[in-house]
């Protein structure tokens, strides 16, 4: 009987399907595994939800996965950080949605092509390189299912913690609007120190808190205090980033929008 509501930035007709949806017990807080098969890739793709998530401006971190970082705890990046100090704030702010995108791994080239990259990696060449040494764009994703969950999901606006410019410009691109961006930011360390450089130099990610240690190309001791001079000139934002401190174990909490 009932129509689907009108939506006119998205036409075209969602390739997910929402498979199953059960209860997720995990340190983070009791969250809801909603489990979605995407008709286009055959991909199984999973969110994980915290509270009430239909509405506007719900805390949305879309995770692209990293085996390497979010099950094994590699430091090579800073995936496995940013993962738990999203499920973190999702739940410290009472409601929000974790969008686990398969498929992602290494920038959507693939583990196995990951992993060649991090050797070339290790060889001098950085991370932007070395995808294109492979023959692989520098960043093959695409964010097409993640705007088709939360559009299923409900969700009519997000809060998006992300440092990703490009990423925040594809979901819109899918319809999804994005009322704010919260950084993620996580101290970095000696080993993926110059890593996030080449995200910031080459792919457009907003990463002030490297500003800190401009002057210690080894990288230097981590550095949690993440305001910069620069970042306090800014416009202020209605969020304050989200940052891993291991000090106290838990995100900054964002001021109430
Ligand atoms: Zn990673």
């Amino acid at each position: 009987m009932s129509e689907p509501d009108v939506v006119l930035d998205a036409p075209r007709q969602s390739a997910v399907e929402r498979v199953v949806d059960t209860r997720l017990p995990t340190v983070y807080g009791e969250l809801r595994a909603i489990g979605y098969l995407d008709g286009e890739t055959a991909r199984e793709q999973v969110a994980l939800v915290f509270g009430d998530v239909g509405g506007d401006g719900v805390l949305t971190r879309v995770h692209s996965e990293c085996l390497t970082g979010d099950a094994f705890g590699s430091i090579h990046c800073e995936c496995g950080d940013q993962l738990s100090t999203a499920l973190r704030a999702i739940v410290a702010d009472g409601a929000g949605v974790l969008v686990y995108l398969r498929g992602h791994e290494g920038r959507g080239i693939g583990l196995l092509a990951k992993l060649q990259a991090m050797r070339l990696q290790d060889e001098g060449l950085d991370t932007v390189e070395a995808n294109l040494a492979l023959g692989f764009p520098s960043d093959a994703r695409d964010y097409r299912a993640a705007a088709e969950i939360l559009q299923d999901l409900g969700v009519r606006s997000v809060r998006l913690l992300s440092n990703n410019l490009r990423k925040m410009d594809a979901l819109r691109q899918y319809g999804i609007e994005v009322a704010e961006r919260v950084p993620l930011l996580i101290p970095p360390n000696d080993e993926n120190l110059r890593y996030l450089r080449t995200k910031r130099e080459r792919l457009g990610h907003h990463l002030p808190h490297l500003d800190d240690i401009a002057g210690q190309p080894s990288g230097g001791r981590p550095n949690a205090e993440s305001v910069s001079p620069n970042e306090a000139t800014r416009p202020a934002r209605t969020s304050r980033p989200f940052s891993a401190d291991a000090s106290e174990g838990r995100p900054t909490t964002p001021d109430s929008v």
